[in-house]
């Protein structure tokens, strides 16, 4: 069986991945399963850089199909911050709580007409001594002023999804899964393996 190495850290956006891959006849391996590779620094100017970056590494040191992910939160009012940085918004040692809580804080008093946003997600799938393929989807919602529901990770509880009326965190995986900026990229890559495979 063909593998696939699955280039995040993150255990929340690996469990997203995984989930949406499952059907695949692929072994989905990480990164925790081949010690000695370091990952490289996240320090391009953009998603696609990063995921880029990352993918092409795990391909080169693994041999296998790599894929990797670089997401974040564009905010319209804060002129596309933090974007690369999400990860990173409130500091070197950030946590999704102290984010949303500068979010908050930075955007306190601003109208909801300005509170524009979206979620970016590209996916880089690097074939090893072949090509490296991005795929790049968003998408858009308000950010709120204070915390709703519990499910999701990250800014998921101060995301608005305005279709549905709810933040990411007020819905479940899979009705956030067939709409978000990662479960959009992963639709266009579940296409590129069924090539790949
Ligand atoms: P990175 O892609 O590992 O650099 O991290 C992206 C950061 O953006 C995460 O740590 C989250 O804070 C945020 N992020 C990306 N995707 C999502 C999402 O689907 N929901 C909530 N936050 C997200």
């Amino acid at each position: 069986m063909k593998k696939i190495v699955l280039a995040t850290g993150n255990r929340d956006k690996f469990i997203e991945i995984k989930e949406l891959l499952t059907g695949l006849p692929v072994e989905i391996l990480t990164i925790s399963n081949y010690p000695g590779l370091e990952m490289p620094e996240e320090d391009q100017p953009d998603f696609a850089g990063n995921a880029a970056k990352k993918a092409e590494t795990v391909a080169k040191f693994t041999g296998e199909i790599a894929l990797a992910d670089d997401s974040g939160l564009e905010v319209e009012a804060l002129g596309g911050r933090p974007g690369v940085l999400s990860a990173r918004y409130s500091g070197k040692e950030a946590d999704y709580k102290a984010n949303n809580f500068l979010l908050l804080k930075e955007l306190e008093g601003v109208p909801p007409e300005k509170r524009g946003a979206r979620f970016v997600c590209a996916i880089a799938v690097s074939v090893p001594g072949d090509r490296t393929y991005i795929i790049e989807e968003s998408c858009p919602g308000i950010i709120t002023d204070y915390l709703r529901g519990e499910d999701g990770f990250g800014y998921d509880p101060l995301f608005l999804y305005e279709p549905a009326g709810k933040t990411f965190a007020e819905m479940s995986s899979i009705e956030k899964n067939r709409v978000s900026h990662r479960g959009l990229a992963l639709k266009s890559v579940l296409k590129l393996f069924e090539e790949l495979l």
